[in-house]
Protein backbone atom coordinates (compact mmCIF):
# COMPACT_ATOMS: atom_id res chain seq x y z
CA UNK A 1 0.00 0.00 0.00
CA UNK A 2 1.35 3.53 -0.97
CA UNK A 3 1.51 6.27 1.75
CA UNK A 4 -0.73 8.70 1.32
CA UNK A 5 2.09 11.55 1.92
CA UNK A 6 3.36 14.21 -0.48
CA UNK A 7 5.63 13.57 -2.87
CA UNK A 8 7.66 16.69 -3.54
CA UNK A 9 11.37 16.53 -5.14
CA UNK A 10 14.63 17.37 -3.24
CA UNK A 11 15.95 19.72 -5.62
CA UNK A 12 18.84 22.99 -4.76
CA UNK A 13 16.02 25.39 -5.30
CA UNK A 14 14.46 24.67 -2.72
CA UNK A 15 17.31 24.95 -0.42
CA UNK A 16 17.59 28.41 -1.84
CA UNK A 17 14.29 29.44 -1.43
CA UNK A 18 14.24 28.26 2.09
CA UNK A 19 17.30 30.50 2.68
CA UNK A 20 15.48 33.77 1.27
CA UNK A 21 12.22 32.95 2.92
CA UNK A 22 13.41 32.59 6.52
CA UNK A 23 16.55 33.81 6.68
CA UNK A 24 17.28 36.18 3.65
CA UNK A 25 19.11 38.70 5.72
CA UNK A 26 21.63 35.92 6.95
CA UNK A 27 25.07 37.16 6.04
CA UNK A 28 27.36 36.09 3.32
CA UNK A 29 31.06 37.57 3.70
CA UNK A 30 33.54 36.46 1.06
CA UNK A 31 37.22 37.55 0.79
CA UNK A 32 37.90 38.37 -3.22
CA UNK A 33 39.94 37.93 -5.75
CA UNK A 34 39.89 41.56 -6.46
CA UNK A 35 40.76 42.95 -2.82
CA UNK A 36 38.82 43.20 0.18
CA UNK A 37 35.50 41.84 1.43
CA UNK A 38 32.27 41.09 0.04
CA UNK A 39 29.41 41.23 1.95
CA UNK A 40 25.80 40.18 1.51
CA UNK A 41 22.81 37.92 2.23
CA UNK A 42 20.88 35.13 1.59
CA UNK A 43 18.13 37.35 -0.52
CA UNK A 44 20.90 38.50 -2.35
CA UNK A 45 21.92 35.44 -3.50
CA UNK A 46 18.94 34.27 -4.05
CA UNK A 47 18.17 37.14 -6.63
CA UNK A 48 21.33 36.81 -8.34
CA UNK A 49 21.29 33.44 -8.83
CA UNK A 50 18.10 33.93 -10.75
CA UNK A 51 19.55 36.17 -12.50
CA UNK A 52 22.58 34.28 -13.21
CA UNK A 53 19.91 31.24 -14.14
CA UNK A 54 18.31 33.73 -16.81
CA UNK A 55 21.75 34.39 -18.41
CA UNK A 56 22.88 31.22 -18.60
CA UNK A 57 19.70 30.68 -20.67
CA UNK A 58 20.21 32.97 -22.81
CA UNK A 59 23.76 31.93 -24.02
CA UNK A 60 21.74 28.68 -25.19
CA UNK A 61 22.52 26.12 -22.44
CA UNK A 62 19.71 23.46 -22.29
CA UNK A 63 19.11 20.87 -19.41
CA UNK A 64 21.99 18.63 -18.80
CA UNK A 65 24.53 20.79 -19.83
CA UNK A 66 27.99 21.45 -18.26
CA UNK A 67 28.78 24.97 -17.25
CA UNK A 68 32.77 24.56 -15.61
CA UNK A 69 34.14 26.69 -13.08
CA UNK A 70 37.57 27.62 -12.31
CA UNK A 71 36.87 29.37 -9.39
CA UNK A 72 37.91 29.85 -5.40
CA UNK A 73 35.36 30.16 -2.37
CA UNK A 74 33.22 33.12 -3.29
CA UNK A 75 29.95 34.66 -3.68
CA UNK A 76 30.10 34.26 -7.32
CA UNK A 77 31.32 30.47 -7.26
CA UNK A 78 28.05 30.17 -5.10
CA UNK A 79 25.73 31.61 -7.29
CA UNK A 80 27.02 29.18 -9.75
CA UNK A 81 26.42 26.39 -7.30
CA UNK A 82 22.75 27.22 -7.43
CA UNK A 83 22.03 29.30 -10.62
CA UNK A 84 23.51 26.52 -12.77
CA UNK A 85 22.21 23.17 -11.04
CA UNK A 86 18.73 24.72 -9.68
CA UNK A 87 17.82 25.46 -13.43
CA UNK A 88 18.41 21.98 -14.30
CA UNK A 89 22.31 22.68 -15.93
CA UNK A 90 25.28 20.43 -14.22
CA UNK A 91 27.70 22.69 -11.88
CA UNK A 92 31.09 21.35 -13.16
CA UNK A 93 33.74 22.21 -10.36
CA UNK A 94 36.93 22.43 -11.76
CA UNK A 95 40.14 21.78 -9.33
CA UNK A 96 42.91 24.67 -10.64
CA UNK A 97 45.65 22.51 -8.92
CA UNK A 98 45.73 19.79 -11.20
CA UNK A 99 48.32 19.17 -13.94
CA UNK A 100 47.44 21.31 -17.26
CA UNK A 101 46.83 17.88 -19.37
CA UNK A 102 44.36 16.78 -16.53
CA UNK A 103 42.35 19.83 -16.99
CA UNK A 104 42.28 19.76 -20.64
CA UNK A 105 41.31 16.30 -20.47
CA UNK A 106 38.12 16.85 -17.95
CA UNK A 107 37.07 19.73 -19.88
CA UNK A 108 37.05 17.65 -22.73
CA UNK A 109 35.59 14.68 -21.09
CA UNK A 110 32.71 16.59 -19.43
CA UNK A 111 31.72 18.40 -22.38
CA UNK A 112 31.89 21.63 -20.65
CA UNK A 113 29.56 24.25 -22.88
CA UNK A 114 31.20 27.38 -21.12
CA UNK A 115 33.59 27.80 -18.36
CA UNK A 116 33.68 30.81 -15.37
CA UNK A 117 36.79 31.31 -14.40
CA UNK A 118 38.41 33.69 -11.48
CA UNK A 119 41.08 36.36 -12.37
CA UNK A 120 43.51 34.14 -10.60
CA UNK A 121 43.43 31.64 -13.31
CA UNK A 122 43.70 34.10 -16.46
CA UNK A 123 47.41 32.63 -17.40
CA UNK A 124 45.96 28.69 -16.65
CA UNK A 125 42.96 29.32 -18.86
CA UNK A 126 45.30 31.25 -21.85
CA UNK A 127 47.13 28.43 -21.50
CA UNK A 128 43.50 26.32 -22.55
CA UNK A 129 42.77 28.76 -25.47
CA UNK A 130 42.66 25.80 -27.68
CA UNK A 131 41.04 23.21 -25.91
CA UNK A 132 38.12 25.89 -25.82
CA UNK A 133 37.43 26.50 -28.76
CA UNK A 134 34.12 24.94 -29.29
CA UNK A 135 32.53 26.43 -25.80
CA UNK A 136 29.59 28.65 -25.78
CA UNK A 137 31.09 31.13 -23.79
CA UNK A 138 34.29 31.95 -21.37
CA UNK A 139 33.04 34.46 -18.48
CA UNK A 140 35.13 35.76 -16.57
CA UNK A 141 34.00 36.12 -12.69
CA UNK A 142 34.23 39.94 -12.30
CA UNK A 143 33.09 43.30 -12.92
CA UNK A 144 33.65 45.51 -16.05
CA UNK A 145 36.43 47.11 -14.05
CA UNK A 146 38.68 44.54 -13.90
CA UNK A 147 37.71 42.77 -16.93
CA UNK A 148 41.55 41.43 -18.40
CA UNK A 149 42.27 41.58 -22.25
CA UNK A 150 43.63 38.90 -23.81
CA UNK A 151 45.03 37.85 -26.89
CA UNK A 152 44.62 34.30 -26.40
CA UNK A 153 41.01 34.47 -25.57
CA UNK A 154 39.23 37.19 -27.62
CA UNK A 155 36.00 37.20 -26.89
CA UNK A 156 35.98 36.75 -22.75
CA UNK A 157 32.76 37.93 -21.42
CA UNK A 158 32.14 39.51 -18.09
CA UNK A 159 29.88 38.09 -15.37
CA UNK A 160 28.75 41.03 -13.79
CA UNK A 161 28.04 42.16 -17.19
CA UNK A 162 25.92 39.40 -18.11
CA UNK A 163 24.05 38.97 -15.06
CA UNK A 164 23.48 42.88 -14.59
CA UNK A 165 21.10 42.94 -17.49
CA UNK A 166 18.55 40.32 -16.41
CA UNK A 167 15.42 40.14 -14.70
CA UNK A 168 15.38 39.03 -11.05
CA UNK A 169 12.59 36.75 -11.74
CA UNK A 170 13.09 33.18 -12.70
CA UNK A 171 10.91 30.01 -12.42
CA UNK A 172 12.85 27.04 -10.90
CA UNK A 173 11.91 23.94 -13.07
CA UNK A 174 10.66 20.95 -10.93
CA UNK A 175 13.14 18.93 -12.00
CA UNK A 176 13.34 14.87 -11.11
CA UNK A 177 15.09 14.93 -7.85
CA UNK A 178 17.56 11.99 -9.84
CA UNK A 179 18.53 14.93 -12.22
CA UNK A 180 22.44 15.73 -12.78
CA UNK A 181 22.91 18.82 -10.88
CA UNK A 182 27.42 18.76 -9.88
CA UNK A 183 30.62 16.75 -11.25
CA UNK A 184 33.59 16.91 -9.73
CA UNK A 185 36.23 14.60 -11.06
CA UNK A 186 38.25 12.39 -8.75
CA UNK A 187 42.49 13.53 -8.65
CA UNK A 188 43.75 11.10 -10.71
CA UNK A 189 45.69 9.72 -8.01
CA UNK A 190 45.10 6.38 -9.49
CA UNK A 191 44.90 6.96 -12.91
CA UNK A 192 42.80 9.34 -15.28
CA UNK A 193 40.56 11.42 -13.68
CA UNK A 194 37.14 9.71 -13.35
CA UNK A 195 34.08 11.96 -13.06
CA UNK A 196 31.49 11.44 -10.15
CA UNK A 197 27.90 13.84 -10.94
CA UNK A 198 25.92 14.23 -8.56
CA UNK A 199 22.37 14.36 -8.06
CA UNK A 200 20.00 17.20 -6.50
CA UNK A 201 18.49 14.65 -4.46
CA UNK A 202 22.22 13.10 -3.81
CA UNK A 203 23.12 16.78 -2.67
CA UNK A 204 20.33 17.41 -0.43
CA UNK A 205 20.31 14.31 1.26
CA UNK A 206 24.23 14.96 2.23
CA UNK A 207 23.47 18.41 3.01
CA UNK A 208 21.05 17.24 5.41
CA UNK A 209 23.00 14.79 7.12
CA UNK A 210 26.09 16.72 7.56
CA UNK A 211 24.51 19.06 9.43
CA UNK A 212 23.50 16.98 11.95
CA UNK A 213 25.01 16.99 15.61
CA UNK A 214 27.15 13.87 15.77
CA UNK A 215 28.24 15.14 12.19
CA UNK A 216 29.64 19.08 11.44
CA UNK A 217 26.54 20.19 14.07
CA UNK A 218 25.58 23.39 11.84
CA UNK A 219 22.81 25.56 13.34
CA UNK A 220 21.51 29.12 12.51
CA UNK A 221 23.54 30.14 15.37
CA UNK A 222 27.20 29.01 13.55
CA UNK A 223 29.62 31.18 11.80
CA UNK A 224 30.85 28.34 8.77
CA UNK A 225 34.58 28.89 6.99
CA UNK A 226 34.70 25.86 4.63
CA UNK A 227 38.15 26.42 3.88
CA UNK A 228 38.33 22.83 1.89
CA UNK A 229 37.83 24.41 -2.00
CA UNK A 230 34.43 24.46 -4.04
CA UNK A 231 36.27 22.86 -6.43
CA UNK A 232 36.92 19.87 -3.89
CA UNK A 233 34.04 17.53 -3.64
CA UNK A 234 31.82 20.42 -3.55
CA UNK A 235 33.65 21.75 -0.40
CA UNK A 236 32.46 18.95 1.55
CA UNK A 237 28.69 19.95 1.02
CA UNK A 238 28.87 22.79 2.85
CA UNK A 239 27.57 25.49 0.08
CA UNK A 240 24.31 23.60 0.55
CA UNK A 241 24.20 22.45 3.98
CA UNK A 242 25.03 26.08 5.65
CA UNK A 243 22.13 28.10 3.35
CA UNK A 244 19.64 24.96 4.57
CA UNK A 245 20.63 25.84 8.14
CA UNK A 246 20.87 29.76 7.89
CA UNK A 247 23.95 30.08 9.48
CA UNK A 248 26.54 33.16 8.37
CA UNK A 249 29.05 31.82 5.72
CA UNK A 250 31.99 33.21 5.35
CA UNK A 251 34.06 32.58 2.70
CA UNK A 252 38.03 32.78 2.28
CA UNK A 253 38.88 33.15 -1.13
CA UNK A 254 42.13 32.60 -2.76
CA UNK A 255 43.67 33.73 0.95
CA UNK A 256 44.57 30.82 2.72
CA UNK A 257 47.85 31.53 4.29
CA UNK A 258 47.76 31.05 8.02
CA UNK A 259 47.91 35.41 8.77
CA UNK A 260 44.88 35.56 6.33
CA UNK A 261 42.66 32.74 7.93
CA UNK A 262 43.18 34.04 11.41
CA UNK A 263 42.41 37.80 10.39
CA UNK A 264 39.55 36.25 8.41
CA UNK A 265 38.24 34.22 11.86
CA UNK A 266 38.65 36.82 13.96
CA UNK A 267 37.04 39.64 12.32
CA UNK A 268 34.03 37.42 11.27
CA UNK A 269 33.75 35.48 14.11
CA UNK A 270 33.93 32.20 12.52
CA UNK A 271 33.10 28.98 14.53
CA UNK A 272 33.47 26.19 12.24
CA UNK A 273 35.80 25.32 9.94
CA UNK A 274 36.41 22.70 7.67
CA UNK A 275 40.03 21.59 5.88
CA UNK A 276 42.64 19.33 5.40
CA UNK A 277 45.37 18.66 7.38
CA UNK A 278 48.06 20.50 5.34
CA UNK A 279 46.29 23.95 5.44
CA UNK A 280 46.16 23.51 9.27
CA UNK A 281 49.53 23.44 9.54
CA UNK A 282 50.32 26.17 8.11
CA UNK A 283 47.73 27.67 10.45
CA UNK A 284 49.35 26.16 13.49
CA UNK A 285 52.40 27.74 12.63
CA UNK A 286 52.09 30.80 11.68
CA UNK A 287 50.23 31.34 15.18
CA UNK A 288 52.72 29.56 17.32
CA UNK A 289 54.86 32.21 15.65
CA UNK A 290 53.14 35.14 16.17
CA UNK A 291 51.70 33.68 19.47
CA UNK A 292 48.08 34.64 18.72
CA UNK A 293 44.88 32.83 19.75
CA UNK A 294 41.45 32.63 18.45
CA UNK A 295 38.67 34.11 20.11
CA UNK A 296 35.73 32.50 18.78
CA UNK A 297 36.56 29.26 16.72
CA UNK A 298 35.14 26.43 18.38
CA UNK A 299 35.47 24.08 15.94
CA UNK A 300 37.18 22.08 12.92
CA UNK A 301 36.41 19.17 11.16
CA UNK A 302 39.61 17.73 9.62
CA UNK A 303 39.37 15.33 6.61
CA UNK A 304 40.87 14.54 3.13
CA UNK A 305 43.90 12.60 5.04
CA UNK A 306 44.48 11.51 8.60
CA UNK A 307 44.57 14.14 11.29
CA UNK A 308 47.72 12.88 13.09
CA UNK A 309 47.14 13.36 17.19
CA UNK A 310 49.65 16.23 17.65
CA UNK A 311 47.57 18.06 15.17
CA UNK A 312 44.68 17.67 17.83
CA UNK A 313 46.59 18.42 20.87
CA UNK A 314 47.70 21.64 18.99
CA UNK A 315 44.25 22.77 18.51
CA UNK A 316 43.14 21.91 22.33
CA UNK A 317 45.80 24.05 23.49
CA UNK A 318 43.88 26.65 21.00
CA UNK A 319 40.71 25.70 23.08
CA UNK A 320 39.27 24.59 19.56
CA UNK A 321 37.41 20.91 19.54
CA UNK A 322 39.00 18.86 16.25
CA UNK A 323 36.20 16.42 14.14
CA UNK A 324 37.99 13.87 12.05
CA UNK A 325 35.65 12.83 9.38
CA UNK A 326 36.54 10.67 6.47
CA UNK A 327 35.21 11.12 3.09
CA UNK A 328 35.93 10.69 -0.58
CA UNK A 329 34.38 12.41 -4.52
CA UNK A 330 32.85 8.82 -5.22
CA UNK A 331 30.95 9.60 -1.29
CA UNK A 332 29.83 13.23 -2.21
CA UNK A 333 32.08 13.13 0.50
CA UNK A 334 31.34 12.77 4.00
CA UNK A 335 30.76 8.68 5.55
CA UNK A 336 32.41 8.52 8.65
CA UNK A 337 32.64 11.68 11.83
CA UNK A 338 34.08 10.97 15.09
CA UNK A 339 32.17 12.14 18.08
CA UNK A 340 32.10 10.14 21.40
CA UNK A 341 28.77 8.82 22.80
CA UNK A 342 27.96 9.31 26.20
CA UNK A 343 29.02 6.13 27.27
CA UNK A 344 32.61 7.82 26.06
CA UNK A 345 32.36 10.72 28.57
CA UNK A 346 33.56 9.44 31.51
CA UNK A 347 36.49 8.05 30.03
CA UNK A 348 40.09 9.11 30.69
CA UNK A 349 41.28 12.18 28.19
CA UNK A 350 43.68 9.86 26.49
CA UNK A 351 41.05 6.89 25.68
CA UNK A 352 38.85 9.63 24.61
CA UNK A 353 41.46 11.48 21.88
CA UNK A 354 42.37 7.67 20.91
CA UNK A 355 38.85 7.42 19.55
CA UNK A 356 38.53 10.64 18.43
CA UNK A 357 42.09 10.61 16.21
CA UNK A 358 40.10 7.19 14.41
CA UNK A 359 37.88 8.43 11.29
CA UNK A 360 34.82 7.87 12.83
CA UNK A 361 31.29 6.34 12.95
CA UNK A 362 29.53 5.77 9.95
CA UNK A 363 26.35 8.75 9.48
CA UNK A 364 22.82 7.94 9.43
CA UNK A 365 22.57 7.03 5.10
CA UNK A 366 25.74 5.24 5.04
CA UNK A 367 26.10 1.89 5.19
CA UNK A 368 29.46 -0.44 5.55
CA UNK A 369 31.28 -3.70 5.14
CA UNK A 370 34.60 -4.29 5.94
CA UNK A 371 35.87 -7.46 4.11
CA UNK A 372 38.73 -9.91 3.70
CA UNK A 373 40.30 -11.55 0.73
CA UNK A 374 37.65 -13.44 0.27
CA UNK A 375 35.24 -11.05 0.44
CA UNK A 376 34.21 -12.45 4.49
CA UNK A 377 32.87 -9.95 6.81
CA UNK A 378 35.53 -9.38 8.85
CA UNK A 379 34.56 -9.18 13.01
CA UNK A 380 34.09 -5.14 14.31
CA UNK A 381 36.94 -5.91 17.19
CA UNK A 382 38.35 -2.84 16.47
CA UNK A 383 41.36 -5.39 14.93
CA UNK A 384 40.73 -7.15 12.76
CA UNK A 385 41.10 -5.37 9.24
CA UNK A 386 39.92 -5.54 5.79
CA UNK A 387 38.62 -3.17 2.60
CA UNK A 388 35.87 -0.85 3.28
CA UNK A 389 32.99 -1.26 1.28
CA UNK A 390 30.08 1.72 1.30
CA UNK A 391 26.92 1.97 -0.51
CA UNK A 392 24.06 4.62 0.38
CA UNK A 393 21.95 8.08 -1.53
CA UNK A 394 25.36 10.15 -1.72
CA UNK A 395 27.16 7.00 -2.72
CA UNK A 396 28.63 7.04 -6.71
CA UNK A 397 27.37 3.63 -8.68
CA UNK A 398 29.84 4.82 -11.40
CA UNK A 399 31.34 7.27 -13.13
CA UNK A 400 30.36 9.52 -15.78
CA UNK A 401 30.58 8.47 -19.48
CA UNK A 402 33.30 6.16 -18.27
CA UNK A 403 32.36 2.02 -18.66
CA UNK A 404 32.00 0.21 -15.14
CA UNK A 405 34.96 0.18 -12.91
CA UNK A 406 36.63 -2.14 -11.10
CA UNK A 407 35.18 -0.21 -7.82
CA UNK A 408 31.95 -1.55 -8.44
CA UNK A 409 32.82 -4.23 -10.10
CA UNK A 410 33.79 -6.89 -7.53
CA UNK A 411 30.82 -6.49 -4.58
CA UNK A 412 27.58 -5.77 -6.86
CA UNK A 413 25.89 -2.94 -4.98
CA UNK A 414 28.80 -1.44 -2.88
CA UNK A 415 31.24 0.45 -3.80
CA UNK A 416 35.03 -0.40 -2.81
CA UNK A 417 37.05 2.48 -0.97
CA UNK A 418 40.51 1.01 -1.51
CA UNK A 419 40.73 2.21 2.11
CA UNK A 420 41.65 -0.69 4.61
CA UNK A 421 40.30 0.11 8.23
CA UNK A 422 38.79 -1.76 11.41
CA UNK A 423 35.58 -1.22 12.90
CA UNK A 424 35.02 -1.34 16.97
CA UNK A 425 31.93 -2.47 18.22
CA UNK A 426 30.54 0.89 18.81
CA UNK A 427 31.09 1.83 15.10
CA UNK A 428 34.43 3.49 15.22
CA UNK A 429 36.03 3.01 11.83
CA UNK A 430 40.20 3.66 11.69
CA UNK A 431 41.93 3.87 8.31
CA UNK A 432 44.82 1.83 8.62
CA UNK A 433 45.77 2.45 4.79
CA UNK A 434 44.96 3.30 1.27
CA UNK A 435 45.63 -0.06 -0.14
CA UNK A 436 48.30 1.02 -2.12
CA UNK A 437 49.91 3.38 0.59
CA UNK A 438 50.41 -0.05 3.23
CA UNK A 439 54.01 -1.01 3.31
CA UNK A 440 54.19 -5.37 3.27
CA UNK A 441 57.43 -6.11 5.23
CA UNK A 442 57.86 -10.06 5.64
CA UNK A 443 54.38 -10.71 4.55
CA UNK A 444 53.06 -8.50 7.60
CA UNK A 445 51.06 -4.90 6.60
CA UNK A 446 52.78 -2.07 8.47
CA UNK A 447 50.34 1.06 8.25
CA UNK A 448 52.10 4.30 7.08
CA UNK A 449 49.58 6.27 8.90
CA UNK A 450 50.43 5.30 12.23
CA UNK A 451 53.85 5.56 11.54
CA UNK A 452 53.37 9.40 10.15
CA UNK A 453 51.25 10.13 13.27
CA UNK A 454 54.16 8.53 15.48
CA UNK A 455 56.62 11.07 13.35
CA UNK A 456 55.00 14.03 13.99
CA UNK A 457 54.30 14.16 17.79
CA UNK A 458 58.91 13.91 17.32
CA UNK A 459 58.97 18.10 18.56
CA UNK A 460 61.85 17.98 15.63
CA UNK A 461 59.69 17.14 12.56
CA UNK A 462 57.14 19.52 11.13
CA UNK A 463 55.76 17.39 8.74
CA UNK A 464 56.41 12.98 7.49
CA UNK A 465 55.60 10.44 4.91
CA UNK A 466 56.45 7.24 5.25
CA UNK A 467 56.82 4.86 1.74
CA UNK A 468 57.99 1.80 1.07
CA UNK A 469 61.26 1.08 -0.28
CA UNK A 470 61.76 -2.30 -2.14
CA UNK A 471 64.24 -4.86 0.07
CA UNK A 472 65.53 -8.11 -1.11
CA UNK A 473 64.91 -9.98 2.21
CA UNK A 474 61.52 -8.23 3.62
CA UNK A 475 59.93 -7.69 0.20
CA UNK A 476 59.49 -3.89 1.50
CA UNK A 477 60.53 -1.77 4.40
CA UNK A 478 59.24 1.53 5.59
CA UNK A 479 60.98 4.50 4.67
CA UNK A 480 60.67 8.31 7.17
CA UNK A 481 60.51 10.94 4.69
CA UNK A 482 60.73 14.09 6.71
CA UNK A 483 60.68 17.83 7.21
CA UNK A 484 62.28 19.47 9.85
CA UNK A 485 60.79 22.39 11.38
CA UNK A 486 63.09 25.37 11.82
CA UNK A 487 66.71 25.60 13.21
CA UNK A 488 65.57 21.89 13.88
CA UNK A 489 68.13 18.94 13.90
CA UNK A 490 67.07 14.62 13.69
CA UNK A 491 69.67 11.75 13.37
CA UNK A 492 68.58 8.23 12.57
CA UNK A 493 69.39 7.18 15.75
CA UNK A 494 67.08 10.25 17.46
CA UNK A 495 64.39 8.51 14.83
CA UNK A 496 65.13 4.98 16.09
CA UNK A 497 64.84 5.94 19.89
CA UNK A 498 61.70 7.83 19.07
CA UNK A 499 59.70 4.82 17.44
CA UNK A 500 61.10 2.51 19.45
CA UNK A 501 59.08 3.06 22.50
CA UNK A 502 56.22 3.56 20.79
CA UNK A 503 56.17 1.00 18.00
CA UNK A 504 56.99 -2.75 17.12
CA UNK A 505 60.71 -3.19 16.44
CA UNK A 506 60.21 -4.55 13.17
CA UNK A 507 57.73 -1.89 11.84
CA UNK A 508 60.43 1.22 13.14
CA UNK A 509 61.57 2.87 9.48
CA UNK A 510 64.80 1.56 8.31
CA UNK A 511 66.02 4.70 7.00
CA UNK A 512 65.70 8.49 6.95
CA UNK A 513 65.23 10.96 4.40
CA UNK A 514 65.75 14.97 5.16
CA UNK A 515 63.89 16.95 2.72
CA UNK A 516 63.26 20.93 2.32
CA UNK A 517 59.93 20.36 1.24
CA UNK A 518 57.06 17.32 0.47
CA UNK A 519 55.09 17.23 -2.42
CA UNK A 520 50.84 17.12 -2.05
CA UNK A 521 48.58 16.41 -4.60
CA UNK A 522 46.02 18.53 -6.06
CA UNK A 523 43.81 18.09 -2.83
CA UNK A 524 46.34 18.86 -0.47
CA UNK A 525 47.30 15.67 0.10
CA UNK A 526 50.72 13.72 0.52
CA UNK A 527 51.95 12.83 -2.78
CA UNK A 528 53.15 9.15 -1.94
CA UNK A 529 54.08 8.31 -5.92
CA UNK A 530 56.43 10.97 -6.06
CA UNK A 531 57.67 10.70 -2.42
CA UNK A 532 58.18 7.38 -3.73
CA UNK A 533 60.18 8.49 -6.48
CA UNK A 534 62.56 10.73 -4.19
CA UNK A 535 63.85 7.45 -2.15
CA UNK A 536 64.88 5.43 -5.46
CA UNK A 537 68.61 4.70 -5.29
CA UNK A 538 70.13 7.36 -7.61
CA UNK A 539 67.71 10.46 -7.39
P1 LIG B 1 41.89 11.71 -4.16
O1 LIG B 1 42.78 11.40 -2.98
O2 LIG B 1 42.11 10.79 -5.33
O3 LIG B 1 41.85 13.15 -4.49
P2 LIG B 1 39.55 11.83 -2.58
O4 LIG B 1 39.76 13.25 -2.28
O5 LIG B 1 38.20 11.36 -2.90
O6 LIG B 1 40.40 11.36 -3.75
O7 LIG B 1 40.19 11.01 -1.39
C1 LIG B 1 39.57 9.96 -0.71
C2 LIG B 1 40.55 9.22 0.14
O8 LIG B 1 41.16 10.10 1.09
C3 LIG B 1 39.93 8.15 0.99
O9 LIG B 1 39.73 6.97 0.26
C4 LIG B 1 40.95 7.98 2.10
O10 LIG B 1 42.01 7.14 1.71
C5 LIG B 1 41.50 9.37 2.27
N1 LIG B 1 40.88 10.01 3.44
C6 LIG B 1 39.84 10.85 3.48
N2 LIG B 1 39.59 11.26 4.74
C7 LIG B 1 40.50 10.65 5.54
C8 LIG B 1 40.79 10.66 6.95
N3 LIG B 1 40.12 11.40 7.80
N4 LIG B 1 41.83 9.90 7.37
C9 LIG B 1 42.56 9.15 6.53
N5 LIG B 1 42.35 9.11 5.19
C10 LIG B 1 41.34 9.84 4.71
Amino acid sequence: MLATMMNVPLLLSSILRHAETCHGDGEIVSATVEGGLHRYTYGALASRSRKLANALSRLGLKSGDRVGTLAWNGYRHLELYFGVGGSGLVCHTINPRLFREQIAYIIEHAGDSVLCFDLTFLPLVEGLAAELKNLKAVVVMTDEAHMPKSEALPGLLCYETLVAGEPDTFDWPVLDENTASGLCYTSGTTGEPKGVLYSHRSSVLHAMAIALPDVFDLSAATVVCPIVPMFHVNAWGLPFSVPMVGAKLVLPGPHLDGASLHALFESEGVTFTAGVPTVWLGLLDWMDAHGRKFSALKRVAIGGSAAPPAMFKRFHVQGVDVLHAWGMTETSPVGLAATLKSKHQALPPDRQLELLCKQGRPVFGMEFRIVDHEGREVPHDGKSFGAMLVRGPWVAQGYFNAPRHSAHADFPGWFNTDDVVTMDADGFVKIVDRTKDMVKSGGEWISSIELENIAMAHPAIKEAAIVARADERWGERPVLVAVLKPDATLTREDMRAHYESRTSKWCVPDDLVIVDELPHTATGKLSKKTIRRLIEPGS
